[in-house]
């Protein structure tokens, strides 16, 4: 009955840490080793290669909100 009583303990505290320990590790923002930028209009993350850069250095993620910056700007 003590050998039970161990391996319920055991079980328990599996099931305890197991949540923690993969909230310790947040998924890393690179992206293959790339470099992740963040657009300057929406604020959303893609890799430096899919991203557009405009004459002011800024970098955006799509043709249409760089235009929307340099318009307004
Ligand atoms: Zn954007």
């Amino acid at each position: 009955m003590k050998f039970l009583l161990i391996l319920f303990l055991g079980w328990l505290i599996w099931r305890l840490l197991r949540p923690a320990a993969r909230i310790k590790t947040p998924p890393p923002p690179e992206h293959g080793g790339e470099k992740m930028l963040v657009c300057a209009h929406c604020g959303v993350y893609a890799p430096e290669r899919e991203m557009l850069r405009a004459a002011s250095g800024r970098y955006y993620c799509s043709p249409e909100h760089r235009a929307i910056e340099e318009e307004s700007a």
